[in-house]
């Protein structure tokens, strides 16, 4: 499937298609609202033993993309989806770039090419890292299982496992994604003493302040006019939630972002992006919360024909396939993306 998107975009570009669909499309009512989603830019450095799969550009490749768009697309704000969800248009061309969960990069690497090239974004925060300075948990997983002395290692947290070192990681992360009612700090306990890895505190704090930003930098973003959003507290996947903590999750994350930024919080992308339209708990949470607009994450560009479920706005997870040909293609013909 891919190499079949992959001639289409190679031949929609080498036949200048690209740039006629672009150039007809900026001056019509636009088709589509693309949403690109990315985590951190920049380049992972090989002694780095945490995950690297968080990056989705290098400093090269983001450039080049906010270059592109910047010459032919309108960059869209918070308000101006949220008005669109509630009916007024979009400008022509409308692209909305946005950065989940809260590293580093977001300030550093990010901002000055955003900033180059007149590009506004949204920043989704996870809230309980940046008030705890305390690792993602897919992070921390990765670190213990990076450092296991024990091989394989073994589990009785949330149910019998014995983990091959070398599978643990993406066992683990797909057990947080999917286990429901899941005591996160219990597995993580339980994990650090049954891999024999260890993190202190001191260590820690090191690598979250290199890693997860501060509210302080936040503040920067927001002063350099980027829209900061919810990601929800703990970056749980919704679905895995009780009631209890669902609300909690949502109204509290919204609760610390309008007190720490002093501005209106309407937003939530959701932690690892699955729809919610079939689950009424959720969408009445969202509700109940004060969200006006809830983001999916892997599920495409969002048709500007038709209704569009408030909670469920589409966003194409960005990475190293869209690259030249295969991005030039995908913004003038959505429908290529890779949901
Ligand atoms: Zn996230």
């Amino acid at each position: 499937m891919a190499g079949k998107r992959e001639r289409i975009a190679q031949l929609l570009d080498r036949t200048r298609v690209t740039d006629v669909l672009l150039a007809l499309r900026a001056r019509t009512p636009p088709a589509w609202l693309t949403i690109l989603t990315y985590h951190r830019v920049g380049t992972p450095s090989a002694d780095d033993p945490l995950p690297d799969e968080t990056f989705d550009a290098s400093d090269g490749l983001f450039a080049e993309q906010i270059r592109f768009l910047s010459e032919r697309f309108n960059f869209v704000s918070t308000d101006e989806v949220v008005e669109f969800l509630h009916g007024r248009s979009l400008p022509p061309n409308p692209a909305m770039i946005t950065f989940d969960d809260g590293y580093r990069e977001c300030l550093t690497g990010a901002l000055p090419i955003l900033q180059d090239y007149g590009a506004r974004a949204t920043f989704f925060i996870a809230t309980d890292y940046i008030e705890q300075r305390k690792l993602f948990w897919w992070d921390r997983i990765g670190l213990l299982v990076s450092r296991a002395t024990n091989d394989p290692i073994v589990l009785d947290y949330p149910m019998p496992m014995r983990l091959p070192k070398a599978e643990a990681y993406k066992t683990l992360n797909g057990l947080v994604k999917s286990e429901v009612g899941l005591d996160l700090g219990r597995l993580m306990d339980h994990l650090e003493e049954r891999s024999g890895a260890s993190i202190s505190s001191e260590e820690e704090q090191a690598m979250v302040d290199a890693l997860i930003m501060t509210w302080d930098e936040i503040h920067q973003l927001s002063d350099a006019g980027m829209d900061i959003q919810s990601h929800t507290r703990s970056h749980r996947v919704l679905q895995t939630l009780l009631p209890e903590q669902l609300a909690d999750e949502l109204a509290g994350s919204r609760a610390v972002l309008e007190e720490r930024m002093g501005l209106p919080v309407k937003t939530v992308a959701y932690p690892v992006g699955y729809r919610v339209n079939d689950a009424p708990s959720i969408t009445r949470a969202l509700d109940e919360a004060g969200y006006e607009a809830g983001y999916t994450n892997q599920t495409g560009p969002v048709p500007t024909w038709g209704s569009i479920d408030r909670f469920d706005v589409n966003r194409i997870a960005m990475s190293e396939i869209y690259q030249d040909a295969f991005f030039r293609s995908v913004m003038a013909f959505p429908p290529l993306a890779f949901g």
